[in-house]
């Protein structure tokens, strides 16, 4: 039997030994890994500006926090998504307004954002569900015309690609994610990156306390002024030596991200009791997070049956996401959703299952994963048949 976690960082020697050398030094924060890993990340995505920061969700808070967004405001949130992407919104004191997905990708339905704007909209984010890209052109669209700021949750889109343009880089800022189940780790981390050289300044002040000048920064050690509120979002030095390593081996993450979505892509087309989301095509690149795919009619209800035999297996899944966002208690309780609201998401919440395709697996790891999950599903189309 094979043994086929979800996720699993695939941390080298170069790792170990960039993150030893920085225990060796005087420096765990604010120092030049952070720089260092910013600058290599900026140079990957192709943006002006990169911000490093404690996670995915510190980042995204900073990007709202940093537009003043607060009381009173309102922002567009994808239903279908990690409750981060709504939870920032409420760090704020603003109110989230859900919008539902569309079936064929996960991603935010573009159709139904503008009868969710109100006079108190401030912005509408979007998540790159799974990696693949959002059409933002249609997003900036409405988003131009409104006059709203544009969030872009980044934490599965490292690799994602619209139009040409990396994911991030379409918005006013974008959020990535380096979490050990992402694309690639530093423990705990995330980057905000931005075409907006005065959002890139604003967030990198307030994620260190509205202090004015780092410690390296100081003529006189000690002495800062606070010019604005901030947080302690920082990303340390440890984090930021893994991330440097960990983008060198990037390209063959991605491509074998690729490879293996394709081989179950291939593997799983024709079975007509599964349900596939839009693979990339054409303006649309994914970053192949997962394989994640629907259960239709009698199957639909045999989800957890089949998450359990294919643990017993070897082979790991995941569900992206157990609830849509808004149907969970704390957003239920809150704002009154209910169960009917959001269908999409919903059905996509309540029958999906995700499969892996990192880089720690092999075709090999795909053929088998392919082949149980078809004898599974023949076994219980036995049991139901009788
Ligand atoms: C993982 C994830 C996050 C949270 O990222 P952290 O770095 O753990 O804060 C946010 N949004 C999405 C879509 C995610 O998948």
């Amino acid at each position: 039997m094979r043994n086929i976690p979800f996720g699993k960082p695939i941390i080298g020697d170069e790792e170990k030994k960039a993150v030893l050398a920085v225990l060796e030094g005087p420096v765990l924060v604010h120092g030049p890994k952070a720089k260092g890993f910013e600058a290599g990340f900026a140079a990957f995505v192709k943006a002006p500006f990169a911000v490093s920061v404690s996670s995915c969700t510190a980042g995204l808070h900073l990007a709202y926090f940093s537009k003043g967004i607060g009381a009173g405001d309102e922002v567009i949130v994808p239903a279908q998504t990690h409750t981060a992407t709504a939870h920032v919104v409420e760090f704020c004191g603003a109110k989230p307004v859900f919008v539902d997905a569309e079936r064929e990708s996960g991603n935010i339905d573009i159709d139904q954002i503008e009868s969710a704007i109100t006079p108190r909209t401030r912005a509408i984010s979007v998540v790159h569900y799974l990696g693949m890209p959002v059409d933002m052109e249609r997003v900036n669209t409405i988003a131009r015309k409104r006059g709203l700021y544009v969030v872009e949750d980044c934490a599965l889109a490292m690799g994602t690609y619209f139009k040409g343009i990396h994911a991030g880089l379409w918005g006013d800022c974008g959020a990535f994610s380096f979490y050990p189940a992402k694309h690639m780790t530093t423990a705990e981390g995330g980057m905000v990156i931005t075409k907006h050289k005065h959002i890139a300044e604003g967030i990198a002040l307030e994620k260190a306390f509205g202090v004015d000048r780092q410690a390296a920064e100081r003529k006189v050690p000690g002495m800062y002024d606070v010019v604005a509120l901030g947080f302690n979002y920082r990303m340390n030095e440890l984090e930021a030596a893994l991330g440097i390593e960990q983008l060198k081996r990037m390209n063959g993450f991605l491509k074998k991200r690729k490879e293996n979505h394709e081989a179950l892509s291939k593997g799983l087309r024709n079975i007509t009791e599964i349900g596939l989301f839009k693979s990339s095509h054409g303006d649309f690149q994914s970053s192949y997070y997962c394989f994640s795919f629907l259960l239709k009619g009698s199957l639909a209800s045999k989800r957890i049956e089949i998450i359990e035999r294919l643990k017993s297996k070897g082979i790991g899944t995941s569900v992206y996401y157990p609830q849509a966002v808004p149907h969970f208690t704390y957003y239920r309780d809150k704002y009154g959703y209910k169960d009917n609201s959001f269908p999409a998401a919903a059905l996509i919440s309540h029958t999906s299952i995700a499969l892996p395709v990192g880089p720690h697996l092999n075709t090999e790891d795909m053929t088998y994963i392919i082949d149980e999950l078809k004898n599974c599903i023949h076994d219980l189309k036995e049991c139901t048949a009788k």
